[in-house]
C-alpha cells in the first residue's frame, strides 16, 4: 500500500474554490483584533525545559505563518482561522488587563489588581502557564499571584495551575475562584467513559498527525493542546449565583453563573473597572461543539443561548471590551454587543430549527443536510464550522430531544459493522466489484459514498490492502476539504490508522491514572462498576465493606447479578477491607497486587481479603489504542 499523504484531488481544489467564492468579505477586523496590544513573546513561541523537552512549538507551524498561500490541501476557512491562531505573546486587552495567547490551545488571562496579579484560566500545563506568567512579569513587572479563577470545568481552563501558584500560596490559602460544581464536574465529566473519549480524543485533536499541510494545521479551537505537566488544586471560593460580587486584590468582580452550557460548571463575569466583560467559554470566534465528536453527553443550546442572552442584558450596556478563554477580543460597546448578539441567536437557531425540522418529521442526518443558516448570521466568521459544525450540531439538537432512534422500525435492529458490510460486499458482487463501484465514485469526487461503501468492505475483510487504501485516499479528500479542524484532524487520522495499522501490542495500554486518583471514592468506585465484566461476573455473589483510612469513610460494596454496588455505611455480615484510594487505585491499575498490598500492610483485613480479591479478578482492563476505522 502507498502509505505516503496525497495531494488535493481536482475535486477537492472544486470544493476548496466554490467555497472561497462563498464565504464572507474579510475587513481584515480579525487580524487587527488578533494582534492588538502586542506586547512581546518567545522566539517561536517555543517552550522548552532545561532538558530540552518540548511543551509547546509555534514554530512547528512556520508554514502558516505570514502570507503564506492557502495550501491545496487545506480548506480555505479553516486556513484563514489557522492563520489567526498562530497569532502569539503577551497582548494589552486594555490597561490592567492582559492575556498571552497562543502559548496553549487556550488563552490566559491576568488582571492587575493593588498588589499582585488576578489569573484567569491557567491553560492545561503548568510548563505554558509558567512561561505566559513569567513573560507577562517580564513586561509589568514581577508581582505576586493574588488569586486564581476558573472559569469552567474543562482541562485547558485549570490543568497549568502549578505553574503559577506554589505550595507555599495554597498553604496560606491563596483563592482561587470558581463556579458552584467546578470539582466534581471538573474530575467525574469523563471518568466513567475516559478510556474511550481520551482514544477519540487523540483523532479529535491530530495528536498523531504531522504538523504540515497534509496534517494537523489547526484545532480550530486553538492551534492545538500542549504536553505538559497537568493538575488540579481545588477552588477555595465557590461561586454560585448570578450578581455575586467579590473584590479581589482591589478589583471589584461581578459575576453570572452559567450552568449547563459549553460545560456544567461556568461563568461569564465582569470587571466594571475595566468596564470588560469575561464570556469564558460561551463564545468564541467560531461555531463550538453542542456535541464534541471525541464523545461526551450533548450540550443545551437552549441554555446557552439563554445565558448569552442574560449576559447582553446585565453587562452589555457597560461593556467596553469583551474578552474569552480562546480567541481574540472584541473592542467597543457596539461591537461587543453585535458579537454577543449573534453568538446568542447562532445557537438558538440551531436548536429551535432542528426541532423544527424534527416536528415536521425530518430524521437527523435529514435535518443535518437541510439545515442553513440565515445570511445574517452566515455573513459573520464567527459563526463558522471551526470547530462544531452546523450539521453535527444539528445532529445534537436531535440527539437530546430524540436519541439515536429516527422512529423508522428499519433502522431498529440493523445488523452491526462487520455482519452489514458481509453482506453489503456480497450484494455488491464481491470485494474486487465493490472497488470498482467505489473507484468510480472516487474518481468522481463522491467521497462521501466511497467512505461509506469502502467501510463495509474494510469491516468485512480488514486484510484486504486495496480497500484500506482506498479507504484511506478518501477520508483524507474529505479531511482536506473540512473546514472544521476537528473533522480533518479525525478525517486525516483514520487515513493514517489505515496506512499504518499498528502491530498488536502485547500488553493492553491504559489511559492514565492520574484522574482516577484525582476521584473522590464513590466516582472511584463508580469507576469500577463500569469496569466489571458483567458476564464474567455471572452468577458471583461478594461482599464487603472498604474502609479508606485516608478519607475515614467506608463503603458497603457488593456483586450481584453482575452488577457492582456501592453505599456508604456497612454490611454487618461481610468482613472489612481497610486500604487507601491511592491503594485502591493501584491495585485496579495493575500497579500492585493484593498479595504485595497485604505483606507490604498497606491493605488490612483481619477477616480475609477474599471479596477484594474477586472483584479485582472480575474487572477488565481497557486497551487505550482500541481500533475505530476497522473492526
Ligand atoms: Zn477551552
Amino acid at each position: 500500500m502507498d502509505t505516503d499523504p496525497k495531494p488535493a484531488s481536482a475535486a477537492t481544489a472544486r470544493a476548496h474554490a466554490a467555497l472561497a467564492a462563498r464565504l464572507p468579505a474579510d475587513t481584515g477586523e480579525d487580524f487587527a483584533d488578533a494582534r492588538r496590544g502586542f506586547l512581546g513573546t518567545v522566539p517561536d513561541g517555543r517552550i522548552v525545559d532545561a532538558d530540552g523537552r518540548v511543551f509547546w512549538n509555534m514554530g512547528a507551524f512556520d508554514f502558516e505563518m505570514g502570507d503564506a498561500p492557502c495550501p491545496p490541501t487545506v480548506n480555505p476557512s479553516l486556513w484563514r482561522q489557522a492563520k489567526l491562531n498562530t497569532i502569539h505573546g503577551l497582548f494589552e486587552v486594555t490597561p490592567g488587563l492582559y492575556q498571552v495567547r497562543g502559548f496553549d490551545i487556550s488563552n490566559i488571562t491576568f488582571i492587575e489588581g493593588d498588589e499582585g496579579y488576578i489569573i484567569i484560566d491557567p491553560l492545561i500545563s503548568s510548563e505554558t502557564a509558567a512561561a505566559a506568567l513569567a513573560l507577562l512579569r517580564r513586561h509589568r513587572g514581577d508581582k505576586p499571584v493574588k488569586a486564581v479563577i476558573y472559569t469552567h470545568s474543562h482541562v485547558d481552563h485549570y490543568g497549568g495551575v502549578r505553574g503559577v501558584i506554589s505550595d507555599a500560596d495554597i498553604a496560606a490559602g491563596l483563592a482561587i475562584i470558581a463556579p458552584e460544581g467546578f470539582l466534581e464536574a471538573a474530575v467525574s465529566e469523563n471518568v466513567l467513559l475516559g478510556n474511550a473519549m481520551n482514544r477519540r480524543a487523540t483523532y479529535m485533536y491530530g495528536a498523531l498527525l504531522p504538523r504540515d499541510p497534509t496534517g494537523h494545521v489547526d484545532a480550530g479551537l486553538g492551534k492545538t493542546v500542549s504536553m505538559g505537566t497537568v493538575s488540579l488544586v481545588p477552588p477555595t471560593v465557590s461561586i454560585g449565583r448570578t450578581g455575586e460580587r467579590l473584590t479581589v486584590d482591589g478589583i471589584e468582580i461581578v459575576f453570572q453563573v452559567t450552568p449547563d452550557t459549553e460545560a456544567p460548571a461556568e461563568m461569564n463575569f465582569y470587571f466594571p473597572k475595566f468596564r470588560a466583560l469575561c464570556m469564558a467559554e460561551n463564545c468564541s470566534c467560531h461555531l463550538h461543539n453542542l456535541y464534541t465528536p471525541r464523545g461526551a453527553q450533548v450540550r443545551d443550546a437552549k441554555a446557552w443561548s439563554y445565558y448569552i442572552d442574560e449576559a447582553m442584558g446585565l453587562f452589555g450596556g457597560e461593556t467596553e471590551v469583551l474578552f474569552a478563554s480562546h480567541h481574540w477580543p472584541r473592542w467597543g460597546r457596539e461591537r461587543a454587543q453585535a458579537f454577543l448578539k449573534v453568538q446568542r441567536d447562532l445557537y438558538k437557531y440551531i436548536h429551535d430549527q432542528s426541532l423544527q425540522l424534527a416536528n415536521h418529521g425530518l430524521t437527523a442526518p435529514e435535518i443535518a443536510e437541510e439545515i442553513a443558516l440565515p445570511p445574517t448570521l452566515a455573513a459573520e466568521w464567527h459563526t463558522r464550522d471551526y470547530y462544531g459544525t452546523l450539521n453535527h450540531n444539528a445532529k445534537a439538537v436531535y440527539q437530546r430531544y430524540l436519541g439515536w432512534f429516527d422512529g423508522n422500525p428499519a433502522n431498529l435492529h440493523k445488523h452491526p459493522p462487520v455482519e452489514a458490510g458481509r453482506r453489503y460486499v456480497d450484494l455488491a458482487g464481491g470485494a474486487e466489484a465493490l472497488l470498482d463501484k467505489a473507484r468510480e465514485a472516487f474518481a468522481a469526487g463522491d467521497y462521501r459514498w466511497v467512505a461509506e461503501l469502502v467501510n463495509h468492505l474494510v469491516f468485512a475483510d480488514p486484510a484486504n490492502a486495496e480497500a484500506r487504501g482506498l479507504q484511506a485516499d478518501t477520508l483524507e479528500q474529505l479531511g482536506y476539504q473540512a473546514e472544521s479542524g476537528p473533522w480533518r484532524a479525525f478525517y486525516l487520522t483514520g487515513a493514517m490508522e489505515l496506512r499504518h495499522p499498528r502491530p498488536p501490542t502485547s500488553q493492553p495500554r491504559q489511559a492514565a491514572g492520574g484522574q482516577l486518583r484525582a476521584l473522590p471514592a464513590d466516582k472511584l468506585l463508580d469507576s469500577l462498576s463500569v469496569r466489571l465484566n458483567g458476564p464474567k461476573a455471572g452468577a458471583t455473589q461478594l461482599a464487603m465493606n472498604l474502609t479508606f483510612s485516608d478519607t475515614d469513610e467506608t463503603f458497603a460494596v457488593s456483586v450481584e447479578n453482575g452488577v457492582l454496588h456501592h453505599r456508604p455505611g456497612e454490611i454487618a455480615t461481610a468482613p472489612t477491607i481497610t486500604l487507601t484510594r491511592t491503594g485502591l487505585t493501584d491495585l485496579v491499575l495493575g500497579q500492585t497486587t493484593l498479595e504485595v498490598a497485604i505483606d507490604a500492610e498497606t491493605v488490612t483485613a483481619p477477616l480475609g481479603a477474599e471479596p477484594l480479591a474477586s472483584l479485582l479478578s472480575l474487572l477488565d482492563r481497557f486497551d487505550f489504542w482500541f481500533e475505530i476505522v476497522t473492526p
